[in-house]
């Protein structure tokens, strides 16, 4: 009977990356910020709606359905959103890597824990006021499909019951810093990136 020792540790070829995951409600700016840290610091960025995005476009057989939930505010399955993140951060050689918009409730969080091995090391939360991400979201005009009235109603309610017990865990755990997010953008950067060098001791490149 094969013993404990002789089994492979499960995780043996993963090689642990430094993982900061970036949380907020809609319109709190996770995507501005990641892309200033990103270009500065030279840290690679994965926006998880940026990867749904493009998975749908792809033409995939559950794109109606994964497009379908978007329209509703709601998260899609874990495990395709693990997956893709996985795929993604395989390709990056770096040792530290910025996650925007995940994870977005405790199933995530708890399906990165089971399916990448490890946890995060930082969660780095924007906290901004309802109506300042509401009125954010009406005015971007991306183009996005679920920048609607509805849509970002339900996104908005979703983030604040559903993110609770996730940053709870974080909280309790000491692994999740607070930044203001209703301010200008440079203000929130000259915050964010002396944060940034004092928790990482990376000048910028
Ligand atoms: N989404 C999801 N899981 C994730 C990230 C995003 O299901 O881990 C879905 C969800 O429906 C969300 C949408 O993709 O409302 C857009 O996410 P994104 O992060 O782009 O939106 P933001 O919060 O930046 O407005
Ligand atoms: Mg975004």
């Amino acid at each position: 009977m094969a013993t404990a020792s002789e089994a492979p540790p499960k995780t043996e070829s993963v090689k642990q990356k430094r993982v900061v995951f970036v949380v907020g409600g809609p319109g709190s700016g996770k995507g501005t910020q990641c892309d200033l840290i990103s270009r500065d610091f030279g840290v690679p960025f994965f926006s998880t709606g940026d990867l749904i995005r493009s998975l749908i476009a792809s033409g995939c057989p559950e794109g109606k359905q994964l497009q379908d939930i978007i329209l509703q505010g709601q998260i899609i399955p874990s495990e395709v959103t693990v997956g893709l993140l996985q795929k993604a951060m395989a390709s990056a050689t770096s040792d530290t890597v910025l996650i925007d918009g995940f994870p977005r409730n405790t199933e995530n969080r708890t399906v990165w824990q089971s399916q990448v091995g490890y946890d995060c090391e930082l969660v780095l939360l924007f906290d901004c006021p309802e109506e300042v991400m509401v009125e954010r979201l009406r005015r971007r005009a991306e183009g996005r499909a679920d920048d609607n009235e509805e849509t970002i109603k339900k996104r908005v309610q979703n983030f604040k019951s559903q993110m609770a017990p996730v940053l709870d865990y974080y909280r309790a755990i000491g692994k999740v810093t607070t930044i203001s997010t209703d301010r200008p953008v440079d203000d929130i950067y000259s915050e964010l990136s002396s944060l940034w060098r004092q928790r990482f001791a990376a000048s910028p490149v």
